[in-house]
């Protein structure tokens, strides 16, 4: 049996492993981790089929909050651009999404009483403080700020879109109020190559400073004695040691990598956690049938589409790359086929012929959009797990699920705050200077 040796093992390429890597590789710390798929990026990773980039369902990068702030610190070039035109779907007909008070007075969809209620709650919206809606439901919160049947209708399912769920009873409120927040100040951006730009970026860097990135090696335990973290083994039973490890996984996946799942403290953690899944139907078209109604919301079930290659270099010349989503209730389970029916009608009533100018199409039908969801009754954002894990020195969780945020910004932001505890830590702080010192001699 071979046994290796490293300082800080990751497990896990996807997002929060690479950025971790990232910042430890230039600290000076002595980094190996293992992805067990054949390619890195988890669920940012972006497959290429003739020419058209797929990101796994729907991806958007959410400016203006801590993942565009740790891809800057860490120098990942990208280019990124705004969807314009949204239209919202309802009853049969097309209207253009209110993004502005004279795209609101204009509207026909909505008359004046709607108008004057969702003015109020966009002018508002800016000076709530969103902590103070931890424990309120997005549902409740949208029955507190709007009276009016047309105006709840719209956010209801606009909401859904945003808190990628539509369990509204139970996501906490604080969520939409901080998402609404950011997107009223910073552009939502589509990013040209999908976002495996940013996970070859993450890995570029992370490689450049010296970090080992093995993919296609399953981690399958954390090894650790007396309380602390002595490595990790693999698949085929080699034994990398390390003085600490970071689990980048979903929490499922974490879960398992200690004792084999049974470590209590570790899994009442994750045992109290609610995913939120989507159903994602992603079309390659050779063109796009209207390109006047490329960004859809529907307005009477939680459905929404995007032609990001309208926006966002994804498609070859003249081609269209649509991801549609379907945000689920984990409360009301429904049937896999039926969302994928409803996400094909939705294309159907939008973009006719898309069917006739299909060249290829990827559905998934549950796929993890957040490892866990702010809930109220855990009370929003601060009762999201923190990345240490009890009882086990150098133990440490990073991914979507940890710390404050929502969706990538905790992956990001959770990685660079383990590799920050680890820095500080004296066992670690000596490794980095014995680095340095390797360097220049
Ligand atoms: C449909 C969809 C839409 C989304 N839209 C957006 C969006 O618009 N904006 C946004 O900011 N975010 C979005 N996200 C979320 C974003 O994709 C995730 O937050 C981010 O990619 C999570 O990265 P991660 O590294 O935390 O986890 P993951 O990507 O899940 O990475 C975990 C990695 O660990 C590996 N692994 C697991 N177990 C082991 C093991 N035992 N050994 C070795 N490797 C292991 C896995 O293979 C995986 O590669 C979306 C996600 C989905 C699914």
């Amino acid at each position: 049996m071979n046994t290796l040796r490293t300082d800080v093992v990751i497990v896990g390429g996807g997002m929060a492993g690479l950025t971790a890597a990232s910042y430890l590789a230039q600290a000076g710390v002595a980094v190996t981790l293992f992805e067990k798929a054949s390619k890195l990026g988890g669920r940012a990773a972006t497959s290429l089929h003739d020419g058209y980039a797929f990101n796994r369902g729907i991806h958007a990068l959410y400016t203006g909050d801590s993942a565009e702030d740790v891809l800057r610190e860490l120098g990942i070039a990208y280019n990124g651009h705004s969807p314009k035109a949204i239209h919202i779907f309802y009853q049969g007909k097309l209207y253009p999404f209110p993004t502005g008070f004279s795209s609101l007075l204009n509207n026909r969809l909505f008359d004046i009483g709607d108008k004057l209620e969702l003015m109020r709650m966009f002018t508002t919206l800016p000076r709530l403080k969103a902590q103070d809606f931890a424990r309120m439901s997005v549902q409740e919160w949208i029955e507190r700020t709007l009276k009016r049947t047309r105006t709840r209708q719209f956010m209801t399912t606009f909401a859904s879109t945003n808190v990628y769920s539509a369990a509204l009873d139970q996501v906490s409120a604080e969520v939409l109020v901080h998402k609404l927040q950011l997107s009223l100040k910073h552009p939502v951006l589509y990013i040209d190559g999908g976002w495996q730009t940013l996970v070859d970026g993450l890995r570029a860097k992370a490689e450049q400073a010296g970090a080992r990135i093995v993919s296609g090696t399953r981690v399958e335990a954390v090894e650790y004695q007396d309380g602390q973290v002595q490595g990790v083994r693999l698949r085929n039973g080699s034994v990398v040691q390390a003085s600490a490890a970071i689990l980048a996984t979903t929490p499922t996946e974490a879960v398992k990598l200690v004792d084999g799942g049974s470590y209590e403290p570790l899994r009442s953690i994750v045992d109290a956690l609610i995913p939120a899944q989507v159903a994602c139907l992603d079309v390659a078209l050779r063109r796009l049938p209207d390109p006047s109604h490329a960004v859809v919301q529907d307005m009477e079930r939680p459905r929404f589409f995007s032609t990001q290659s309208l926006y966002a270099r994804v498609a070859p010349e003249g081609g269209a790359l649509i991801h549609a989503l379907k945000l689920l209730d984990f409360a009301h389970p429904t049937d896999p086929r039926e969302d994928e029916r409803d996400l094909e009608n939705l294309l159907d009533s939008v973009q006719p012929d898309w069917r006739d100018e299909l060249v290829k199409r990827i559905y998934l039908p549950r796929i993890e959009a957040i490892g866990m969801l702010p809930t109220t009754s855990a009370g929003g954002y601060a009762g999201r797990p923190t990345p240490i894990v009890p009882g086990i020195t150098h133990l440490y969780l990073a991914g979507d699920w940890i710390g404050a945020g929502f969706l990538a910004d905790p992956s990001l932001s959770s990685a660079r705050q383990v590799a920050r505890m680890l820095l500080q830590d004296e066992v670690f702080r000596a490794r980095k200077g014995d680095a340095i010192m390797e360097k220049s001699m």
